[in-house]
């Protein structure tokens, strides 16, 4: 089992022109299980939307992380692949709500430990923490009292998902007044929805590594809501859970 995922390494990675990125932080695929979409599902749209990288962030697995280094879409060294970048990452639901951790692959023994404790965990490993979603009050996100204690890398003040655009309002509001840096993310759980809010970023450096360091210097927010459709879309997906269970596990099942 993989533990460390190199971000890039400095040796092999190759500098480019100053390039500005499209990137999507928040994209689950059907090892989410509820998620409907493969891998290369995601990838396809998320070209096709004209994004340049997406983090791939599935509840508390790395399996699509796993699958994606077999097939070739991922590479450890995190540099991209013909052109598009693959961010391995997880959304991990800590004892006090949601946390993407971006940047490495992490066991999934880290659901329900303490939001502070996967934050250590994910720095050890190299990795970043970002808040999604923290005041969406019909969604696990990780409430006020418990952000203020933690380590964080930035927040997701844009959630094309959220419940209510006041909730994306109010984490703005937190991000500024820490000076935090911010991420717009689709929270995609259908190919359909990949690149609907990302981030923009400045870089001279095409890899995992090289993103994740312009994240965190700042850039700018796309931010379009899901639309009705894709909403509902959403909601049927949580109702037919089962099924997408049944897809990934094929799916991982497939691949061994
Ligand atoms: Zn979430
Ligand atoms: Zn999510």
């Amino acid at each position: 089992m993989r533990c460390g995922f190199p971000l890039g390494n400095a040796g092999l990675r190759t500098l480019n022109a100053r390039m500005t990125l499209k990137v999507d932080f928040h994209v689950h695929s059907y090892f989410s299980m509820d998620g409907v979409s493969g891998p290369e599902e995601l990838v396809a749209a998320a070209r096709a939307a004209g994004l340049h990288a997406l983090a791939v962030t599935d509840h508390n697995t790395c399996e699509a992380v796993d699958y994606m280094i077999e097939r070739g879409l991922l590479r450890e060294d995190g540099a991209p692949v013909d052109g598009f970048l693959v961010i391995p990452g997880v959304e991990v639901s800590t004892a006090e709500g949601h946390l993407l951790c971006l940047g490495r692959r992490l066991p999934a023994s880290l659901k329900g430990l303490p939001a502070a404790e996967v934050c250590r965990v994910a720095h050890e490993a190299g990795g970043l923490c970002v808040a999604p979603h923290p005041y969406d009050l019909f969604r696990a996100g990780i409430r006020e009292n418990v952000l203020d204690t933690l380590p964080l890398d930035g927040i997701e003040v844009f959630n094309a998902a959220i419940t209510l655009k006041r909730h994306n309002h109010k984490a703005l509001e937190y991000a500024q007044s820490r000076g935090l840096p911010m991420i717009a993310g689709s929270d995609a759980h259908h190919a359909e929805s990949v690149g609907v809010a990302y981030t923009v970023l400045e870089t001279d450096d095409f890899s995992a590594d090289g993103v994740l360091a312009a994240m965190r210097r700042g850039g700018e927010l796309q931010q379009r809501y899901l639309s009705a459709r894709q909403t509902l879309r959403k909601t049927w997906n949580n109702w037919f859970r089962l099924r997408s269970r049944t897809r990934a596990a094929r799916a991982a099942k497939k691949r061994r």
